[in-house]
């Protein structure tokens, strides 16, 4: 059983150590320390449960994929592991000090992937022990359901890096397409904009929260509408990936929304925290403006 080591227990590398153990891997799965990892392990035992209850797996299937996870204090264990996939907050120093550490116990023939949705790949490979063996690998939210993956290699890996980079996330049965190192890779590059004009037209009054996402529901026929879906991924994860876009690219197009800095400066962050453009403490959501 091939073990991969996977840093930052948050709603993506839960998912992403899930699918990974739901999938015959032994996950090495930590956090910022060893009850923040056991919180994380405590969702994916949740998740599992739903699945059962919903008769898409197996009971005896849902306790082998809990059992191939193991909570980690930090990242020393992981020096037998194949892979390390970083998934933690999406913030340049946070992740430069993780490679910094993770450069510590990295094996001499191990992969080490970022789930980053926006640093430039190749920037980040400089923080790592070996460019060779660092490469782009993000994954959509929420990992077990979502079909697709972008494989990102930057300018210093090597070709044997995306190839068993890309084998590993077509293990996992999904869709690979593979990106060029530019910022937001192909997908974020065209979502992210859209989220946060959404918000310039929240802000400008143009029309409410729920004409906003009804709108863009019915009318661009999108299973959510971008303020929900902003409010899924994360309001302070789509600001850091604005930034990165505005900062890379210096084009003022992607200049973030005020309205988008403030829900961030007021904790009110979508989902993971109960409050963003929807109050989620009710029984359905109720739009915050
Ligand atoms: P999150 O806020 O849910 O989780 C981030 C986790 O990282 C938290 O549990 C936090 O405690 C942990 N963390 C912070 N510092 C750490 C450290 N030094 N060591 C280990 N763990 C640390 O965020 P998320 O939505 O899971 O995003 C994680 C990464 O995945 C980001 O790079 C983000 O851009 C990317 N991503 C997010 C989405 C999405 O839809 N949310 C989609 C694709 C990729």
């Amino acid at each position: 059983m091939e073990t991969i080591g996977v840093i930052g227990a948050g709603q993506m590398g839960s998912g992403i150590a899930q699918t990974l153990a739901q999938h015959g891997y032994r996950v090495l799965l930590s956090d910022v320390d060893l009850s923040a990892a056991e919180k994380g392990k405590g969702g994916i035992e949740k998740a599992l449960g739903k699945l059962v209850g919903r008769g898409k797996i197996a009971v005896s299937d849902a306790e082998a994929a809990l059992g191939r996870i193991e909570p980690v204090a930090d990242l020393s264990p992981m020096g037998d592991a194949a892979f390390m996939i970083e998934a933690a907050t999406e913030n340049e120093t946070v992740k430069q000090s993780i490679f910094g550490a993770a450069g510590k116990v990295l094996g001499a023939d191990a992969v080490m992937a970022s789930n980053t949705s926006s640093i430039p790949i190749t920037r980040m490979a400089n923080w790592t022990p070996d460019p060779a063996r660092f490469i782009g690998l993000h994954f959509f939210n929420p990992v077990p359901v979502m079909g697709l993956i972008e494989v990102i290699p930057g300018l210093a890996t090597a070709p044997e890096t995306t190839a068993r980079t890309r084998a590993l996330a077509e293990s996992l049965g999904k869709q690979v397409v593979e990106v060029q190192d530019e910022p937001g890779f192909v997908v974020n590059r065209i979502l992210v904009p859209m989220l946060n004009e959404a918000v310039f037209v929240l802000g400008q009054g143009t029309a409410s929260i729920e004409d906003i996402d009804t709108g863009c529901r019915i009318g661009l026929n999108h299973p959510m509408g971008p303020l929900e879906l902003a409010d899924f991924i994360g309001l302070d994860t789509v600001l850091d990936i604005v930034r990165v876009l505005y900062t890379t690219t210096g084009d003022s197009k992607y200049r973030p929304a005020p309205l988008l800095m403030k829900y961030v400066e007021a904790g009110w962050l979508g989902r993971k925290t109960g409050k963003g453009f929807y109050d989620y403490s009710g029984e359905a959501p109720v739009p915050t403006r």
